[in-house]
């Protein structure tokens, strides 16, 4: 049997340790923190959304997607499902195949884990930050301190840079590419979207429903429904974040990148504008900040006015083509993306350590013996839908699999 070290007790990590104590090697797993799974306790708002119903490929992004499916089809959803129904954990599925411990409390993930871990014998250091590797003689993973802790393999499992206070702050990049491996350059992924010209600045904390899409010109490439949040930086909410990884892509290419914003998707754009023609002629008096009231969400629609660059006149007034432009942008307003909020902000890491340098079916390292690399690390990011989770879980087995 061998003796392995894992660098990082995170979702990646604690599973290698579980599987291969399983197996019956001797596991010791370096923490820099004082408890394992820091972060897993935010994931999916406290509720742990730890894997998805339909896994597949094209729910990974990074240089080389197809990476992941010989994990992915060797641990898929039933695997999974299996693996945490044997340590004590039901499954529930929520919306759009996502799956949350019936307990609805990412820290039964951590407990169930962790004991499992500990049933089986794996040693947690915590406390233990891991400064080197060194591969000179036998792999070696070297404390802040300089200790030296010898085995026959090392696992890096240290993250990528989302939620830095958790623990993974990119430092493992580092750890890699004093040994040789290079990195694909790095940017938050799930994450928070910065807007041009934000007239929506000023109704910030403002929550609507309704649809979103990633627009080229004036073709729809994604479509999320979901609550949209208008904040002072932007825009945010479940389907912003989701359409987050592709239009940041777009920008890193130096695209113009637009979203449009349906923020009526109960009435089709004729509906809305026979509507609005018949409510503004029986009230023609109101102001139209007053005759939309009762349409769309109040709180929007000086935003809205402001954005169409009308002046606040009673609708009587108002000709077709207004009514016509009313009707238009409140289904299609389209809103320029300029940035987005930083890596701490983001829930995962797009880049990381290249897959090129990354055996598929084992998480071998091609460049240096002895070294497997599993979890965000790499240049796999999933999207939004407990994606992340199953890339750490099904990394971890490929990994374990391959250890013998
Ligand atoms: C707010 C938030 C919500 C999320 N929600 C979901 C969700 O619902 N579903 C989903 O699928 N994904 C979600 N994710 C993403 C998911 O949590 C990550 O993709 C996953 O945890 C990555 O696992 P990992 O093992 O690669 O790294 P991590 O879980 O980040 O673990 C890395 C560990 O390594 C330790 N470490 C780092 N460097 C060292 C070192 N030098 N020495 C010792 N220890 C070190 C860190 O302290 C950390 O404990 C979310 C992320 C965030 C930030």
């Amino acid at each position: 049997m061998s003796k392995v070290i894992i660098v990082g007790a995170g979702a990646s990590g604690v599973m290698a340790s579980i599987l291969l104590k399983r197996k019956g090697h001797e596991v010791l797993v370096f923490e820099r923190n004082e408890k394992p799974m820091k972060k897993i306790y935010a994931t999916g708002n406290g509720r742990c959304n730890f894997t998805n119903r339909n896994i597949e490929f094209s729910n990974y992004h990074g240089k080389n997607p197809k990476f992941v499916m010989s994990a992915i089809k060797s641990f898929g959803y039933d695997e999974v499902i299996d693996f945490f129904n044997d340590i004590g954990i039901k499954e529930l599925e929520l919306e759009n195949g996502k799956i949350y411990p019936m307990s609805l409390q990412a820290s039964s993930v951590v407990k169930q884990m962790t004991l499992e871990a500990e049933k089986l014998g794996v040693k947690f250091k915590y406390n233990s930050y891991i400064k080197m590797l060194d591969f000179k003689n036998k792999p070696k993973a070297i404390l802040y301190n300089n200790e030296e802790f010898e085995g026959d393999y090392i696992i890096v499992a240290t993250g990528g840079k989302a939620m830095t206070k958790s623990g993974s702050d990119g430092n493992g990049y580092l750890l890699l590419e004093k040994i040789g491996h290079s990195i694909i350059s790095t940017h938050p992924g799930i994450v928070q979207l910065k807007l041009e010209n934000n007239e929506f600045k000023k109704i910030n904390g403002t929550k609507i429903p309704g649809y979103i899409y990633l627009m080229n010109k004036n073709k729809k490439t994604m479509e999320q429904f979901s609550d949209i949040l208008f904040t002072d930086y932007g825009i945010s909410g479940p389907g912003i974040l989701q359409i987050s990884g592709e239009a940041i892509r777009k920008l890193k290419a130096n695209k113009d990148v637009y979203i449009s914003v349906d923020l009526l998707p109960y009435l089709k754009e004729d509906e809305l504008y026979s509507y609005l023609k018949s409510n503004f002629e029986k009230n023609s008096y109101k102001k139209l900040s007053q005759a939309l009231v009762g349409t769309i969400n109040d709180k929007v629609i000086s935003s809205l006015i402001e954005y169409l660059n009308l002046e606040d006149i009673v609708v009587g007034n108002l000709s077709k083509e207004i009514i016509f432009e009313i009707s238009k942008t409140i289904k299609d307003l389209r809103l320029k993306v300029t940035g987005y909020k930083s890596e701490k902000d983001g829930q995962v890491t797009c880049g990381g350590i290249s897959t090129k340098e990354i055996d598929p079916r084992t998480m071998k390292s091609k460049i240096q013996d002895k070294l497997y690399i599993i979890g965000e690390i790499m240049d796999i990011d999933g999207d939004c839908g407990g994606y992340n989770l199953h890339w750490a879980w099904a990394s971890a087995n490929a990994c374990a699999k391959d250890i013998v």
